[in-house]
């Protein structure tokens, strides 16, 4: 059977999911930390189905003292801690694990492998097929993104080692975005630095947005490319976009994904010389102020007890900190939702998805409530539920609103289904 698998390599961390496709199901999904160390973290989840795929009777290469059982006996977690030297060693770990777990028979099972790649620039508006030419391309890329696109190109380089005939598939986060008009991608600062170095808009988290637009119709029974959609992705990164004709046409993060709205550490949206005036009077370096606009901010930054919404909610009635930074939180989305809808010339549909918009009712009802002019209206009871695809629009309400469970992983692997 062929199946594939989605990855998303950080400099330090490979996550990855195997899914068989085209049945799209998950067979096993993992998580392998502190790569470098002498103690990294392995997790493998899988489920009891996707074992004895080659006839093997249990998960019996494997000590059983690494190894936890769901109550119901359906998943199982593999744990271990051990010395990880480099990308390549985890990933050759992770191969041997899934085989000895039973899980896969062969690596050449294994016929696509989807990478994650953060930066795209201009230079990719859809995902492609990693030749030597793109390679070098997403390293040119690290530019935009110092922290990530090193790290997803040593994922690249590693896989392709070990599973030599696999395809492999580059999807960027920010290819969902080069469809945007270059009114919405340009920053009205003098032109040439647009020319010189491409400053610009790109945009973040396009895969996720990508997935729950498409869901979203699929759920409102009408093509994605008649409909007017607004999706918030609001998790520990948070952005709003607006989703026009199929296409995405603008977006709330920028050149980097700081800005927009607040998020759970990054502050999003600052007017620039009040950085510079903080700078001076805290004698801070560029790195040191940056580092606050991205770690210390955002929820963090203003409650000053946690970047995590569901401490600030516990607290709500009783911290003014945490409601105040709720409250800013709340008032930037319904900020952003309000001017895509006059970009767009309305709406008919919002998404709420990821951490925040697809487990927190309180907080997808108070935006709403600020959002009742244009028709917004939830239904109590609908809005309840967590972590589940269901339409919580009340039955009078002119916009529709959904909740769609983010899947950055399936949207990677059907990707890597077009190059197979
Ligand atoms: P993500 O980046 O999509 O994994 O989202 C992570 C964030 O989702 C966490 O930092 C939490 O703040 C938030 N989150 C998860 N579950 C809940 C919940 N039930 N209520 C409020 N926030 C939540």
């Amino acid at each position: 059977m062929a199946k594939t698998m989605a990855v998303n390599a950080g400099s330090s961390s490979l996550k990855f999911q195997l899914l068989e496709m085209p049945a799209e199901q998950v067979l096993a999904q993992g998580l392998i930390e502190r790569i470098g160390m002498d103690d990294a973290i392995v997790t493998i989840k899988y489920d009891a189905k996707a074992m004895n795929q080659g006839g093997r009777l249990d998960d019996q290469l494997v000590d059983d003292s690494n190894i936890t059982i769901s109550k119901d006996g359906q998943t199982r977690k593999y744990e271990t801690v051990l010395p990880i030297k480099d990308h390549q060693q985890a990933i050759n770990f992770m191969l041997q694990k899934l085989t000895d777990l039973g899980i896969i028979v062969d690596f050449n099972e294994i016929t696509g492998v989807g990478h994650r790649v953060v930066a795209g620039g201009e230079w990719f508006n859809h995902s492609v097929k990693v030749t030597k030419a793109v390679l070098e391309k997403i390293d040119r890329l690290a530019d935009y993104a110092p922290l990530h696109n090193p790290a997803n190109a040593m994922g690249i380089r590693a896989f392709q080692k070990l599973l030599p005939d696999a395809v492999s598939v580059a999807v960027f986060d920010t290819s969902f975005y080069q469809t945007m008009p270059e009114e919405n991608y340009l920053y009205a600062i003098p032109y040439q630095y647009y020319t010189r170095y491409g400053a610009r808009k790109y945009g973040a988290h396009g895969t996720s947005h990508r997935y729950v637009a498409n869901r979203a119709a699929d759920m409102l029974r009408q093509p994605l490319k008649d409909l007017k959609v607004i999706t918030m992705h609001l998790g520990a990164g948070d952005s709003i976009t607006a989703v026009k004709d199929g296409k995405a046409l603008d977006t709330s993060m920028g050149f980097t994904p700081l800005v927009g709205v607040a998020m759970a550490t990054r502050s999003g949206d600052v007017d620039t010389s009040l950085i510079y005036y903080i700078q001076e009077r805290e004698g801070l370096t560029n790195d040191q102020m940056l580092n606050i606009l991205n770690k210390k901010s955002g929820l963090l930054g203003l409650s000053t007890i946690s970047s995590d919404m569901r401490d600030l909610l516990a607290v709500y009635d009783t911290n003014d900190h945490a409601r105040l930074a709720i409250k800013v939180f709340v008032n930037r989305i319904v900020k952003y939702v309000g001017q895509y809808i006059a970009e767009m010339g309305g709406v008919d549909a919002l998404v709420f998805t990821a951490g925040i918009g697809e487990n927190s009712a309180p907080i997808r009802q108070m935006i709403a409530d600020k959002l009742a002019y244009f028709g917004v209206a939830l239904d109590e009871a609908a809005n309840q539920k967590r972590g589940e695809e269901i339409d919580i629009s009340a039955k009078d309400a002119r916009v529709k609103t959904l909740v769609i469970p983010t899947n950055e992983e399936l949207m990677i692997a059907r990707d890597v289904e077009l190059f197979k």
